[in-house]
């Protein structure tokens, strides 16, 4: 199954994804996790990353793509994935069709999650994350059962560098501006499963995706 989760930052689609790929036994494929894995070394790559990343800019779609390509060829992806945070641009998305067809893939759900802006900020503003296992927590209503310390791996958890209020508001415009037109990109073409996810707990948002997606 290839799917793709999309919506704007802070929705809960890391998340989100974690639970689909365990359900259906697939491979997650961030392209923020990526990014952020080579973020931790010190290589000329590293900082032009982190040039944009922790602006709250994109990364040029030519790297993207390339550092995707390279990601994707790898064996664990040949049987399924989900892609989380990609494509984020239109040209992105042209570029994935070419992708998997030369695969011999095709997309077979596309997940969009709404949430309204201001949750998000609030979300994103409180957000603790794992930078080890990349689990997510919240300060103000999702803590982990020892303040500051992952449930999952027992790492310190952290406030990413782009979880700032400067870097919040440039990551949402930029979605807004880039990012949604590949929603309608989508929609033109049918598949996009939409959950509303204000008001909804994380098993809610999950079981409203897997009723769906089951009826697809
Ligand atoms: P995420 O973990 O998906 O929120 O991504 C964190 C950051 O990585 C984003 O704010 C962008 O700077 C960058 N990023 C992730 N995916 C992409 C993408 N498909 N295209 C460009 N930049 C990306």
């Amino acid at each position: 199954m290839i799917s793709l989760i999309m919506g704007l930052p802070g929705v809960g689609k890391g998340t989100q994804a974690e639970l689909i790929c365990d359900e259906y036994n697939i491979a997650h494929l961030s392209t923020g996790n990526i990014f952020r894995n080579t973020m931790k070394g010190n290589s000329v790559l590293s900082k032009e990353l982190a040039s944009y990343i922790n602006r709250g800019e994109l990364v040029p779609d030519d790297l993207t793509i390339k550092m995707l390509k390279e990601e994707i060829s790898q064996e664990k992806y040949q049987s399924g994935f989900l892609l989380d945070g990609f494509p984020r641009t239109v040209e992105q998305a042209k570029h994935l069709n070419t992708l998997l067809s030369d695969m011999n893939m095709k997309i077979d759900n596309i997940i969009f999650i709404k949430l309204t802006t201001e949750e998000i900020m609030k979300r994103l503003s409180g957000r603790l994350t794992c930078p080890n296992c990349q689990a997510t927590y919240n300060k103000y209503f999702s803590q982990p059962v020892e303040i500051g310390i992952c449930d999952k791996c027992q790492h310190q958890l952290i406030t990413r560098e782009d979880d700032n209020t400067q870097s919040i508001k440039k990551r949402l415009s930029v979605a807004k501006e880039q990012t949604l037109p590949v929603i309608d990109y989508y929609k033109e073409i049918g598949k996009v499963i939409e959950v509303e996810a204000l008001n909804k707990s994380i098993d809610k948002v999950f079981s409203e995706i897997k009723n769906m997606v089951i009826d697809q």
